[in-house]
This record gives C-alpha cells, sequence and structure tokens, in this order.
C-alpha cells in the first residue's frame, strides 16, 4: 500500500526540485509491520507480555531505536529476541542494520501515542482477546488452539518441594506422551496449579510440533457437550472426537461424580485411547480413591498409572513464583512487597497471584510503586483470619512530626542513611532522597527555605530552592521518579 509514489516539494538540498519520492513509513507504522512481521517467529505470549507498550523511538538512516516502558522489557527484547527484531526490521525496511533499546517508562502510561497498540492485528489470529467458539462448532484443529492458555507452559511452572513431583511426572509425559505414566492423574486443592500444569504439558507436545492431536477439556465441558450431542442425535460425533486424541488432558474429574452417562461415556473414550496407547492426563481436587460417587472401574483406572499431589508450596516457592510472574508482566516491585505477600498468603498460588495483581493495579492507578502498606490494606480487606505477619503494629504509620522525624524515615523509605541524606553528596541514590525531603519539608510541611537550609548543614536559601524546583521538574518528566514520590508521600503519611 505505501508503494505509492507521490510527488513532493523536497525543500531540504534539492529545494526548488521536484523528487519522486517512496512515502517513508511513519515510525509508528515502521514498527507495527515489524511486530507484525515477528508474530512468525516469535510466540504470540511472549509478544503480548514483552512488546506492550514499546515503540520505534528514534530512527536514523540504518538503524532504529527501539523505546520500552521497564528494564526488564529491555532485558528482554535485547538478550532474546534481538536477532528476531533485526531479521524482520530488516524485511520491512532493509537499510536498517542495527537495532538498539531504550527504557522510556513514559512509554508505560496509557495514551502514550507513540506506543504500539495491539489492535491493528486484528483478525483471526491477532493478538486480540479471542472469544470461545462454541464447543459444537469447533473443528480439533482449533479447537486445541483455542482452549489452550499458551502462558502455561512447564518452563514458568515455578518447582519446588511441593510440586516437585507433579512437574516431575508431567514433564516425563510430555517428552514421551504415552510411554510413561499412564493415566497421570494430578490432584490437589484448588489454586495450586493444576490446571497450569496440565495445560503446560499440552503446551509442550503442540510446540514439538509433532502433529499430534492434542485435547484439553474440563470436566464440566465435557458433560455439557455429551449432553448436547445426546439432544442433537450426534453423540458419534462426540465419539469420534475425543477418539482422534493422541494426548487427552481432562481437567477437574470430580465434576463427574454422580454423572452416570458422562461416566459411562467416558469409561469407553478412556479405554479406547489407553488401549491405543494413547496418553491420558486427569486432575482433580481429590485423589482417586476419595472420589466417591465416581464409578469403581473409573477409580481403579485412574489408580493404574501414576497419581502425585501438588501441595501449597512453602515460602521460598511461593516468593519465586511471585518473581515469576512480575516478570512475565515486565514489572519490577521491590523484594520486600514481594516477600510480604509471599509470608501473608497462604491459601493457593491463585490468591497469591491475585493480591499481586491487586497491588500492581492499585500502584499503576495512584502512580506509586507498590509498598508494604499499601499491600497490607488490601489484605486486611480479604476478610482473612489470620493475623498479617511481617511488620510490626502501625508503630511507624504516623504523620511525620518534625525535620528530623522526616529525614530519618525518608532515609528509612530509600535504604540510605540520615548522615547520606544530610550530606553534600551528588549521587542521585543519596541527592534524590535528600531533594524529596526539602521538598516536602517546605511545600507540606511549611518549613520556610531559611529554616530548611540551616537544618540541611547550613545551605544558602536558593540553594533549597533549586531542590524544591528539580523536584517538581523531575516529578513531571519522570514517571518512575514520580512513583517513588507518591509511595514516600503516602508512607510517611504527608
Ligand atoms: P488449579 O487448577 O490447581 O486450581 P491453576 O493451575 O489454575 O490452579 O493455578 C492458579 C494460578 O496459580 C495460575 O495462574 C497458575 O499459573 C499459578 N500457579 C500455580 N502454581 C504455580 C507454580 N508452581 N508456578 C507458577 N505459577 C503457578
Ligand atoms: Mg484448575
Amino acid at each position: 500500500m505505501w508503494i505509492t509514489l507521490d510527488f513532493r516539494l523536497d525543500l531540504g538540498q534539492n529545494a526548488g526540485t521536484f523528487a519522486l519520492k517512496k512515502p517513508k513509513l511513519d515510525k509508528r507504522e515502521l514498527w507495527e509491520k515489524i511486530v507484525n512481521d515477528l508474530r512468525a517467529t516469535v510466540a504470540r505470549a511472549k509478544i503480548l507480555t514483552w512488546f506492550k507498550a514499546t515503540a520505534v523511538i528514534g530512527k536514523s538512516e540504518d538503524s532504529i531505536t527501539i523505546g520500552v516502558p521497564t528494564a526488564m522489557a529491555e532485558l528482554q527484547l535485547s538478550q532474546k529476541f534481538n536477532t528476531e527484531i533485526t531479521n524482520s526490521a530488516q524485511k520491512i525496511d532493509p537499510k536498517i542494520k542495527t537495532v538498539a533499546y531504550r527504557v522510556d517508562p513514559s512509554l508505560e502510561f496509557k495514551g502514550d501515542a507513540r506506543a504500539i497498540d495491539f489492535d491493528f492485528l486484528k483478525g483471526e489470529d491477532g493478538l486480540k482477546k479471542r472469544k470461545m467458539p462454541k464447543q459444537a462448532e469447533v473443528k480439533i484443529g482449533d479447537f486445541r488452539s483455542v482452549q489452550i492458555d499458551k502462558r502455561y507452559t512447564l518452563e514458568n511452572f515455578v518447582v519446588g518441594p511441593d510440586n516437585r513431583l507433579a512437574h516431575a511426572a508431567a514433564s516425563a509425559v510430555a517428552n514421551e506422551p504415552g510411554k510413561n505414566y499412564n493415566p497421570l492423574f494430578i490432584y490437589g486443592g484448588v489454586g495450586m496449579g493444576k490446571t497450569h500444569l496440565l495445560q503446560g504439558i499440552g503446551n509442550a507436545i503442540e510446540r514439538r510440533n509433532n502433529n499430534l492431536v492434542v485435547i484439553y477439556q474440563t470436566s464440566e465441558m465435557f458433560t455439557n457437550e455429551l449432553i448436547k450431542t445426546i439432544r442433537e442425535h450426534k453423540a458419534d460425533h462426540f465419539k469420534d472426537k475425543y477418539r482422534k486424541a493422541d494426548v487427552l488432558l481432562i481437567d477437574d474429574v470430580q465434576f463427574f461424580v454422580k454423572k452416570e452417562r458422562t461416566q459411562e461415556e467416558f469409561f469407553h473414550t478412556f479405554n479406547a485411547l489407553y488401549m491405543a496407547g494413547k496418553q491420558i492426563v486427569l486432575t482433580a481436587d481429590r485423589p482417586p480413591k476419595e472420589l466417591a460417587g465416581l464409578d469403581d472401574r473409573l477409580i481403579s483406572r485412574f489408580e493404574q498409572g501414576m497419581v502425585v499431589d501438588v501441595q501449597f508450596p512453602d515460602f521460598e516457592t511461593r516468593l519465586a513464583i511471585l518473581h515469576e510472574k512480575c516478570h512475565e508482566r515486565g514489572m519490577i516491585i521491590p523484594p520486600e512487597v514481594l516477600e510480604f505477600i509471599a509470608e501473608n498468603v497462604s491459601e493457593s498460588v491463585r490468591e497469591l497471584e491475585g493480591v499481586l495483581v491487586q497491588a500492581i493495579a492499585e500502584s499503576e492507578l495512584e502512580k506509586s510503586t507498590p509498598t508494604i502498606r499499601s499491600v497490607m490494606k488490601h489484605l486486611k480487606k480479604t476478610n482473612r483470619k489470620k493475623p498479617i505477619i511481617g511488620i510490626e503494629d502501625d508503630v511507624n504509620f504516623e504523620p511525620v512530626k518534625n525535620l528530623d522525624d522526616l529525614v530519618k524515615r525518608v532515609a528509612e523509605f530509600f535504604e540510605v542513611s540520615v548522615e547520606d541524606i544530610k550530606s553534600p553528596s551528588r549521587k542521585a541514590k543519596i541527592a534524590n532522597p535528600r531533594q524529596m525531603a526539602i521538598y516536602l519539608a517546605r511545600e507540606k510541611m511549611g518549613y520556610t527555605l531559611e529554616e530548611i537550609g540551616e537544618y540541611f548543614g547550613g545551605r544558602d536559601h536558593t540553594t533549597i530552592l533549586h531542590s524544591v524546583r528539580k523536584v517538581e521538574k523531575q516529578k513531571e518528566n519522570d514517571k518512575r521518579y514520580l512513583r517513588n514520590f507518591n509511595a514516600l508521600k503516602k508512607e510517611i503519611r504527608l
């Protein structure tokens, strides 16, 4: 489309002459085309995760600079996808030789017109959220790609002592479906990672692209589908579909309890696949024996392979999961906040993730970094019985009293010493907190420039004023700075 020729008056070096030119792609169009091309080589989930809010922010004759919102995204793009990005860029514009990456936090904010918008990738396999097609209309080919969530992989499942066996069994099954443990039966409480493992198996097999038919289905949908096909006198279609599977992944089989017709049908499907050496993996919230209301013959089938459980992970594993989830989202959260969440959430991994997501969302809304206190406030709302551990009672949760108190708490917040803050050091790590303290003393606590100057080792008032202005400017220009500033303000109740 952009190859149409146009005449334009070139007022550059050739002023006064008409030049015949191919219109150039603007930066945004260029980046959209590159990312579109990348879809052939980079997984959809990775594009969604790491290319969100990115833009071409600089371009010269033979190079482009990609702006990314976080340091984590920069690392990913430059380390993991640089080759693919460079190749795609050269395809779109052969003059491009090199690609550089730069962090620009303001890209993260919605409405930054430079940043990529995945809406341009509409269409069947576009990056927009996919609607679930009605089950009965789905062919097996589409069926699996629609159902399995590509984000759940065996690689990003964090392994700890409480789920190691389940993960190892899942990996063995994914490596050689039908050979190792058949069926594999994974059980555990809500939000422990059963679905993640199950879909991880499916993704691993599909990624290897060996044309095996992988079917993932929840027991509930299996039942609904069966009822529908019976009603429409198409029970044969149903049989055919499931018997085409090389790998059958059935989630939450406790749902089969007391559903006799479903059990009957599933029993035949199970046997047919099993006899043909196809892999079957099942999950449930209880071990097979405890599935009261399930036919004994099914229970004994479920037990004949390998039965493993996933339990609530220990502290270290929970912390590792939080780090993994932050990483996947390209978010940087202070480690002590993650530790606080890991320590206090003790119900399910899903809740763990929920608290994290909430913390991220809240802080985006308030444009501040999540703090232990902001997370604590959220935890208190989720009527929990256990006391919150990790911080002392609200001792430090009072408004700042005076300059000494202010400097002490600013120092604590930024993990520097009071002496540092009062020192003349110009290192950003120290100068930034000092300037913020000065700003707050002046603007929020009403101290005069002279008073502040005297407190900070006899500086004159123009130096103090300079600090105040500096903070104002940085708050405006640097979103990350603003977040830290807002988090500090909240923390010290100013
Ligand atoms: P279940 O099916 O057991 O109820 P899910 O598999 O849906 O639980 O897990 C809930 C959430 O917790 C998912 O987002 C999943 O990715 C996450 N999760 C659970 N366990 C782990 C783990 N060990 N590593 C990474 N993420 C996990
Ligand atoms: Mg589940």
